[in-house]
């Protein structure tokens, strides 16, 4: 058995960052992965899907260059072209990644997949077939998450899709049928509409996107159905079946013909392979590792990252997981998730950039808000750009002024709202947002717009 300071399973976001810094601190560290460096965000999550999002956007933006003087002789798709763009991305993140861990002194990097044969002992099963075990006084678990499969009669028996797989398509589909409405199937829906693609989004929730507000909610739905993209709400795929070359979704009292499926319900925790009732860790009844606020197991050195363990399943959330780990053990600090703000964009075009309490959270607590809004046509530079879709909201706090919650639906969405973050964080009221002087025509200056309106 190979002792070592630290184990790491798995290479997501948060694994990478810890397994340099916990080696160049001079632990004998391990890092296992089975399958690529940089697990789902590099490789199949943010990377690739925003590459896409910018490839929809440029053939949006054609489409509608008249509106801007320019003309075109028409726009032509190449979907291979397009694959090939995201695939360069991806490949070179997922390098630098690898390159950078493997130049890493006291580190190795070992490709393979582990699993708990006992307490405190790893059994890694490399790809060359050999089997190595391991031992370590710390481990930490970042194996992130798989797509769902729902209990739909048929799935199992035609080809559809999940967010792993359809990015390697590289065919144009005629309809795409997205079952799940959530933030995954809007961004690939609105990605393959531009591209040409009928799109049906099949949601079984009766309220669209049922954790924003649902003003911003219906906002995000306006733009999408003006886009083209159809949503169904409060309808559930009841089977499934092959059509000639396409599939046949059986939804209550009808049909729908698709060519292509893409199954976005949701992603679930990578914790069966990894046998954690061998070592005794506790989970939860989807599978999610139960984690303390300093993300430590209930079994005392292992520790939990990620989306592994639950709870918002974003890049940041990960990353910002393994300061809290390392600066605990190394720095003695007393870092915990506890009062993490809530922060996430979704990357429709425009997108929505949320961080805090929506309205409803904060009137669900009985706080004493006020709420500002105003439309993104409201944005001088929005206006300039023709790119006035959209709505920006600010929840305050009357008691103190202090913002508790943003939506911030625009282009350059996600840049405002981080503003906003950095009002929060640093405790700056929204009066003197209110007042700041922005460089016009920023979009950053239409936060002076936003809070003016504020009694
Ligand atoms: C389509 C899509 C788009 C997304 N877009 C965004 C976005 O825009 N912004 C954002 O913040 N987040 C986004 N996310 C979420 C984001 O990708 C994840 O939250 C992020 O990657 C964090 O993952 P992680 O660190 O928990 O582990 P992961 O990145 O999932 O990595 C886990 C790794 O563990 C490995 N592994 C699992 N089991 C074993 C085992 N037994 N042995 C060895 N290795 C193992 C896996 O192969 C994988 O490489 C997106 C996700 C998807 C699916």
């Amino acid at each position: 058995m190979v002792k070592y300071d630290a184990i790491i399973i798995g290479s997501g976001q948060a694994a990478n960052p810890l397994a340099k810094k916990l080696a160049e601190a001079g632990w004998k560290t391990a890092l296992i992965e089975k399958k690529w460096i940089g697990g789902t965000c590099i490789n199949v999550g943010c990377t690739p899907t925003k590459t896409l999002v910018a490839s929809g956007r440029v053939a949006y933006l054609v489409k509608r260059s008249a509106d801007f003087g320019i003309h075109t002789t028409g726009v032509s798709i190449n979907i291979e072209e397009v694959i090939k763009r995201k695939n360069a991305h991806v490949s070179t993140a997922r390098e630098s990644s690898t390159k950078s861990l493997l130049e890493t002194d006291n580190l190795d990097l070992i490709f393979g997949h582990a699993l708990f044969s006992g307490p405190r002992e790893i059994t890694v099963t490399k790809d060359d077939g050999a089997v190595a075990v391991l031992t370590a006084d710390k481990i930490f678990l970042n194996t992130g998450t798989r797509p769902v499969t729902p209990s739909i009669p048929g799935l199992a028996d035609i080809p559809y899709f999940t967010s792993d797989t359809i990015m390697d398509l590289e065919e144009i589909p005629r309809h795409l049928a997205i079952i799940g409405g959530s933030y995954i199937a809007l961004e690939f829906g609105q990605f393959y509409r531009r591209l040409g693609s009928e799109v049906t989004i099949i949601e079984n929730n009766t309220r669209f996107l049922s954790k924003e507000d649902e003003d911003i909610a219906a906002a995000i739905k306006a733009i999408l159905e003006e886009d083209g993209v159809r949503i169904c709400l409060g309808v559930a795929v009841e089977g499934v079946a092959r059509e000639g070359n396409g599939v046949r979704l059986t939804v209550k009292g009808g049909a729908i013909s698709a060519s292509h499926v893409l199954v976005a319900t949701g992603r679930l925790p990578e914790t069966a392979a990894l046998n954690v009732a061998a070592a005794g860790i506790a989970i939860d009844k989807h599978g999610f590792i139960v984690v303390n606020d300093r993300l430590e197991t209930n079994v005392a050195g292992i520790y939990a990252l990620g989306d592994v363990k639950g709870g918002p399943q974003f890049t940041h959330i990960s990353y910002n997981d393994h300061l809290i780990v390392y600066k605990n053990l190394l720095e003695k600090a007393h870092c915990s998730t506890a009062g993490r703000l809530p922060v996430y964009c979704l990357f429709t075009d425009p997108e929505l950039g949320r961080v805090g309490l929506t309205e409803a959270q904060a009137r669900e607590k009985g706080m004493n808000i006020k709420v500002a809004t105003i439309p993104a046509s409201h944005i001088a530079r929005a206006w300039e750009n023709d790119e006035t879709r959209g709505m920006l909201k600010a929840i305050v706090n009357a008691d103190d002024n202090t913002i508790v919650g943003v939506a911030m639906l625009s282009v350059a969405g996600g840049e405002l709202m981080s503003i906003l973050q950095m009002a929060m964080v640093g405790g700056i009221t929204y009066d003197v947002i209110r007042d700041a002087v922005f460089a016009h025509p920023t979009f950053a200056e239409s936060l002076n717009n936003l809070f003016a309106g504020l009694k």
